[in-house]
């Protein structure tokens, strides 16, 4: 099937009779007739469902279609995409262990990484993702894990080289894993550049509707661990918490997942509401498209941004003389990564806070990649506890303004901002 058709018919194929729209299971438990079926059931023996916080039938197909959309062998649905980022790095680093990460990505994954993360033993270092290959290099060690960046920033915009990347990254015998919720597998599959593992927020334009908050990871099945049995022990040498069982030896390809599952979501938790799933599933019935629609939308809005006067800079990957355009090219079906940018007022922060108090179609919300289009000024909001220098440093200059272009009439948002740019002086 192409992506088209798994974005409508991936990982549910009602049989006769059975409802054509995912059933909810919402029930926390499962009923079994002999003491003997559940307990091999805890034993990882026998695979079936008994308690939500391990498995849930309408979790699962979500987390299918979604691993079938990026071309994955298996995925696991989370209840945000902060509990995905967490847990993609978990399940293969502990206290001792070392990540290098992108430093252009989410501000959350930021602050997850180089405080939380860090509080539990975990190091981080963070590079340049538009470096050259030998600066990337020195910044491993021997104890390093994995390799972590986003396909699009949120909301720097860079682009990242994922062959890049994952060359890196398996010269050095760890897999990398990609953020990849702003363009989605409709419009970049980061596992045909050499990616291992693909994260989401589906919070973002799977969802599309703003309705719920939630993630996913999915396993390429690409990365052999037991190659790296030094590395990865977790993964390869026997689990004392199920009877010694090897997730490699066992499970094959589905090692990295299983191991997610079994002991990650067994222990913390972050397992979405079904209902809550079956909400991103009905986004995702339309997503490829949504997306299309968003990124076409983008493009139009911020080529009529560029040729404002009253406005200072626009940076969005689509627009041909950006520095990503090359990438861009190769990496994303499409003109366009997303439907998201960043720009800025003349006459910085008070002309882009009075530039955005003007705006009535376009709202000012702390979201993005959803079907009503909106903006956020970080030096406000996300980030106002930082002085003007801190913001430069941290590459978000004060009058940045994040756009999300919804799914309106493009005309009508251009004529919002017309009106918009008129108010400032
Ligand atoms: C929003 C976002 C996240 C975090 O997702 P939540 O569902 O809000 O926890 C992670 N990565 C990117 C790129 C995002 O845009």
């Amino acid at each position: 099937m192409k992506i088209d058709t798994l974005c409508v018919q991936g990982g549910y194929q009602p049989k006769r009779g059975e409802p054509r729209q995912v059933p909810i299971y919402q029930t926390t438990t499962f009923r079994y007739e002999t003491s003997e079926q559940m307990a091999d059931l805890f034993d990882l023996k026998a695979s079936g469902y008994f308690y939500t916080r391990l498995a849930n039938p309408t979790n699962d197909l979500v987390a299918k279609k979604i691993a079938a959309l990026e071309g994955g062998v298996a995925g696991i649905l989370t209840s945000s995409g902060q509990a995905a980022s967490t847990y993609s790095v978990l399940n293969i680093a502990s206290a001792g262990d070392h990540v290098v990460s992108s430093a252009q990505i989410y501000g959350g994954t930021f602050n997850l990484f180089a405080v939380s993360l860090k509080k539990m033993g975990i190091d981080f270092t963070f590079v340049d993702p538009d470096a050259d290959e030998r600066t990337i290099q020195a910044a491993f060690r021997p104890n390093t894990k994995c390799v972590f960046g986003e396909t699009v920033a949120n909301p720097s915009g860079a682009v990242l080289d994922i062959a890049k990347f994952a060359r890196i990254a398996h010269r050095n015998g760890v897999p990398l894993i990609v953020d990849n919720t702003f363009p989605t597998p409709i419009l970049c599959r980061p596992f045909r550049f050499g990616c291992d593992i693909v994260t989401h927020a589906t919070t973002k334009y799977m969802d599309g509707h703003s309705a719920q908050v939630g993630g996913c990871i999915v396993d390429s099945g690409n990365f052999d661990w037991a190659k790296h049995a030094d590395k990865f022990p977790g993964l390869v040498e026997p689990d004392a918490s199920y009877h010694g069982l090897s997730y490699v030896k066992t499970f094959g390809k589905l090692a990295y997942i299983t191991k997610c599952t079994a002991h990650l979501m067994r222990d913390f938790g972050s397992i979405p509401s079904p209902f809550n799933a079956f909400l991103v599933n009905l986004g995702l019935e339309s997503l490829h498209v949504r997306i299309r629609r968003h990124a076409e939308s983008a493009m139009k809005v911020a080529k009529w941004l560029k040729g404002q006067r009253k406005v200072e800079w626009v940076n969005f990957a689509g627009l041909p003389d950006s520095p990503y355009h090359r990438l861009v090219r190769k990496q994303f079906d499409g003109p366009a990564p997303c439907g998201v940018m960043t720009f800025g007022i003349r006459g910085g922060r008070k002309a882009s806070i009075r530039f955005m108090d003007a705006l009535k179609v376009i709202g000012i919300v702390t979201h993005v990649a959803d079907a009503w289009s909106c903006v956020l000024h970080p030096a406000s909001h996300t980030h106002r506890q930082l002085t003007d220098a801190q913001l430069r440093a941290a590459g978000i200059p004060p009058d940045l303004i994040r756009l999300s272009v919804g799914l309106e009439e493009p005309d009508d948002l251009i004529a919002d901002l017309r009106q918009a740019l008129a108010k400032v002086k």
